[in-house]
This record gives structure tokens, C-alpha cells and sequence, in this order.
């Protein structure tokens, strides 16, 4: 088969975040396949095809990739930040496994971006520097039970955590929940950050402690992190404080 799929990674929002080599993928597509407000970010060009399609479509997007890339085109199908976390790379290979057997003869690339959890820790500091771990909050496609045992787990081990997929219209509840699973698991003043819109014009970044964090401050593009009790902060004059996970780590 001579079709191809790229599986772009945008980057958090600002197009000085996309990486050349994501750029290129994009320039060489004959089609261009996402979710519509991600593919808004890519600029036009009046010889590719555009196919938006609405967030929860995801399999079908993906499946709808492999056939553009069956019939010969050369497909970009694009993710926010990196397209292997949380994102379509996954979704396309579920597709590829169940589908048509030669699929599996396509190209496929997956270029890899910069995740809102690196933008995110950019902006705070070094909250990631040491062992840490990523979540999403999201039950659509797992059980909260699920969600709540990890999320515990990851505390008990002295994880920093990054929540991906905090909250939104259709999942109100589940951030709040977080935060009251892992209070009695960890001290009042550990840190945890609101990034959101990071590196768009929106941003906003908010730096509390889990005694007092809001989940009011998390919409659909949050990234949260909880830090442990070894996290340092670094208080400022006139500015947020920097955060950073020391390199070494006590028995305790
Ligand atoms: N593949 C993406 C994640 C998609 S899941 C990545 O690697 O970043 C969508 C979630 O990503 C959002 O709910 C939010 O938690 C996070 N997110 C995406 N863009 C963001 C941004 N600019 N600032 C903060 N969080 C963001």
C-alpha cells in the first residue's frame, strides 16, 4: 500500500511549540484529519483536504484516516500537544488491530510534541523533574473505581501527579472527588498547580496547596498537578512562586 498517516503532535497551543519536524508532516499531507479546533490551528493550504470531526469521534477518525490512507493519500491526522499521550496515536492503533488486515501495510509515523504537562511544568518551575506520573480523570473509557485506585496509588508512592482531562460540562464532579481521595493520602500544604491555556493567550496558572484547591479553577484545558511532600517552592516578590522537585528523595 502507498498511503500514509503522520500522527501530528500540535503542541499546547502556540505555533512557536510546534516542532519543525510536525510542520513538515503537516506541509506534505494531502488530507488533514482532527478534531475541528485543532486542525483550525493548522494553516491552510488550498491543495489539502480538511476533514474536521467533533471530539468524541475519535475511532471513527481515526478508522476514516486508515481508509484515506487505503485509497493512497497521505494522511496528517493531528493531536493536541503530543499525539501519544492521552491522544489519537492510540486510538488509530486500536483501529489498525481490529481493522482490515492490510492496514497493517500502511505508513505510519507518529511525530511526536510537546505535551501540556512539559508546557505546563515550564511555567511553573520544575514540578516534573523527578519520578511523577500522568492521569486522566476522564471516565469515559475507564470506571472511576479505576481512576480512584491509581490515583491513590500514585500518591501513596510519592508520584508528583499531572492530571489530564480535570473536568468539563459532562464531568463536573470527578476533580473534587480527586482532591478529597487524596487528602487524608497527603499533607494539607502540598503543592498543587491550575495550568490553564498554556502558552495561548488565555493562559492562566495557579499555584495553591491541596488544603485549599478549587476544582472551580479547572475547565476542559487544565492541567493540574499535585506535587508531594518534598516538593520545594520558591516564593517570589510580585510573581507566582517557582515550584521544583528536589533530585534526591529520602527513605521516608
Ligand atoms: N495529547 C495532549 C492531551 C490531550 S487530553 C497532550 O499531550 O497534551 C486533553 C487535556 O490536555 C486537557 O483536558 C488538559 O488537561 C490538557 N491540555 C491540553 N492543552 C493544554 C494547554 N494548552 N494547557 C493546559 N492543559 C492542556
Amino acid at each position: 500500500m502507498t498511503g500514509r498517516i503522520a500522527v501530528v503532535g500540535l503542541g499546547p497551543g502556540d505555533p512557536g511549540h510546534l516542532t519543525p519536524r510536525a510542520s513538515a508532516a503537516l506541509a506534505d499531507a494531502t488530507d488533514l484529519v482532527g478534531y475541528a479546533p485543532y486542525l483550525a490551528r493548522v494553516p491552510t493550504c488550498p491543495t489539502q483536504r480538511r476533514h474536521p470531526s467533533d471530539n468524541r469521534a475519535e475511532s471513527e477518525r481515526a478508522r476514516f484516516a486508515a481508509h484515506l490512507a487505503a485509497d493512497g493519500r497521505s494522511v496528517a491526522l493531528v493531536s493536541s500537544g503530543d499525539p501519544g499521550v492521552f491522544a489519537m496515536a492510540s486510538t488509530l492503533f486500536e483501529a489498525i488491530e481490529a481493522g482490515a488486515s492490510d492496514w497493517r501495510t500502511l505508513d505510519i509515523e507518529i511525530i511526536p510534541g510537546i505535551s501540556a504537562m512539559c508546557a505546563a511544568a515550564a511555567r511553573i518551575g520544575a514540578p516534573l523533574g523527578h519520578d511523577f506520573c500522568a492521569i486522566s480523570l476522564s471516565d469515559n473509557l475507564k470506571p472511576w473505581e479505576v481512576v480512584a485506585r491509581r490515583l491513590a496509588g500514585a500518591a501513596r508512592a510519592g508520584f508528583v501527579i499531572a492530571l489530564y482531562n480535570p473536568r468539563s460540562r459532562a464531568r463536573p464532579w470527578q476533580l473534587g472527588a480527586a482532591f478529597d481521595l487524596l487528602r487524608p493520602i497527603l499533607p494539607a500544604p502540598t503543592p498543587v498547580a491550575f495550568a490553564t491555556a498554556v502558552t495561548t493567550p488565555e493562559e492562566r496558572v495557579h499555584i495553591t496547596d491541596l488544603g485549599q484547591a478549587d476544582p472551580a479553577l479547572a475547565d476542559m484545558r487544565t492541567l493540574v498537578l499535585i506535587g508531594t511532600r518534598e516538593m520545594r517552592l520558591i516564593e517570589r516578590p510580585a510573581a507566582s512562586p517557582w515550584l521544583y522537585a528536589p533530585r534526591r528523595s529520602s527513605a521516608a
